[in-house]
């Protein structure tokens, strides 16, 4: 079966400084994939390249088997590449359910966007309660779960996440990736999760990366690499 993302041999400049060094991986359909590393080791700029912020210099992104890179962003969305930026980026003077109608803003099936709304809301009930709410007033917990909603609004193929942890107590991180895994079970939505939480992102995977300074130093299955000393001494904290 061939790859529904496959990254071969990316390279990703900012000026002189190449960010990412010949960067390789897949991600099948109804996975779970994450990539694991620290701050800087290009993880947000991995992400940027596939959704097509930036311009990779060399290698190849199919989607589907077809090239894509270098695709502009709303070109990548509309295959369905839906990116959940780090920082949770949501439109702070609208309410919540606006936010949520515009994440739909490449559709025009009326029943379909409300049914969607509706099962964005039953796997966040506090959205629904707050919906009439601006966006800009909610707890950085919802606000991440806000932009995770507006990401399924467009039905992606995959959803790519940057950090959903970030800034997030450990109770409101397991909520977070308790209900991304009911995404992934439950409706099928394959996801790439980038990650400086190992114990959580592991957790959830299926499959893992790690990446140092632009480049994946190791690959394997997420149990595996949780099992792994490398793994548990420099990403889980023991001894
Ligand atoms: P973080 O967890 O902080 O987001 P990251 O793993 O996502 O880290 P990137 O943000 O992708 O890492 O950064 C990768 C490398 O590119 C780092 O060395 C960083 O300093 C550099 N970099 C990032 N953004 C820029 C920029 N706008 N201009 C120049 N260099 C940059």
């Amino acid at each position: 079966m061939s790859a529904l993302l496959e990254v071969k041999n990316l390279e990703t400049f900012y000026g002189p400084i190449m960010a990412i060094r010949g960067v390789s991986l897949e991600v099948q359909k109804g996975q779970v994939v994450t990539v694991l590393g620290a701050n800087g080791a290009g993880k947000t700029t991995l992400l940027k390249t596939i959704s097509g912020i930036m311009d990779p210099e060399k290698g190849q992104i199919l989607f589907e088997g077809d090239p894509i890179q270098g695709r502009e962003p709303h070109q990548v969305v509309r295959r369905g590449i839906v990116q959940v930026p780090e920082g949770r980026e949501v439109f702070p003077l609208l309410t919540v359910e606006e936010n949520l109608s515009l994440g739909a803003y490449t559709r025009s099936d009326r029943a379909e966007i409300a049914r969607d709304r509706d099962m964005v809301f039953s796997y966040f009930p506090i959205l629904a309660e707050r919906r009439e709410q601006e966006a800009g007033t909610l707890s950085g917990g919802q606000q991440q779960m806000l932009a995770i909603g507006r990401g399924l609004m467009l039905r992606p193929k995959i959803m790519l996440l940057d950090e959903p942890s970030l800034g997030l107590s450990p109770l409101l991180t397991q909520e977070i990736f308790d209900i991304l895994r009911r995404l992934n079970k439950d409706e099928g939505v394959t996801m790439m999760l980038v990650e400086q939480n190992a114990a959580v992102a592991l957790d959830l995977a299926d499959q893992g990366y790690v990446m140092e300074l632009g480049r994946i130093v190791m690959a394997d299955s997420a149990a595996k690499l949780a099992a792994s000393e490398d793994i548990q001494s420099f990403y889980l904290g023991h001894a």
